[in-house]
């Protein structure tokens, strides 16, 4: 019953071998060490494999795209949140670091074709080009 449980004392040092830190937080490893948690690393890959799909992405190479990943399930719950959407606005609610607007309009086009996405063309009253995105087809169907 009186065991001592780690993070219980809040000056326990870092329990990376030879640290000698002291952890904020309670946290069992400090801030240089925080990679040493369990599940950080494939953390950080994901991280990593995300960040060089939009980078491909980007680039117009759809055919990289993961439909599964995590940015192409971000799309499509905005989609299916909120209904047709202009690419702008996607761009304006999902924060891609990837620069340029045409590399942007790029991106978000890119995953609509790789997730199958019926995309629609127009121009606004002052000749402006926009394209407006449509949610997945296949859950519009009525129960
Ligand atoms: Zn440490």
């Amino acid at each position: 019953m009186n065991a001592k449980r780690r993070g219980s004392d809040p000056r326990d040092p870092c329990l990376f071998v030879g640290c000698g830190n002291i952890p904020t937080g309670r946290k069992p490893y400090c801030i240089e060490h925080l990679d040493r948690i369990p599940g950080a690393a494939d953390l950080m890959r994901e991280v990593e494999r995300r960040e060089a799909e939009i980078a491909r992405a980007a680039l117009g190479q759809w055919r990289h795209i993961d439909t599964a990943g995590s940015v192409a399930e971000e799309i499509l719950d905005l989609l299916r949140a909120e209904g047709p959407l202009r690419v702008t606005t996607i761009l304006s609610k999902i924060v891609f670091d990837v620069d340029g607007e045409e590399q942007r309009r790029t991106l978000v086009l890119g995953y609509c074709r790789a997730l199958g996405l019926a995309v629609e063309a127009g121009r606004d009253d002052r000749g402006h080009r926009f394209e407006v995105v449509s949610p997945p087809v296949q859950e519009r169907r009525a129960s």
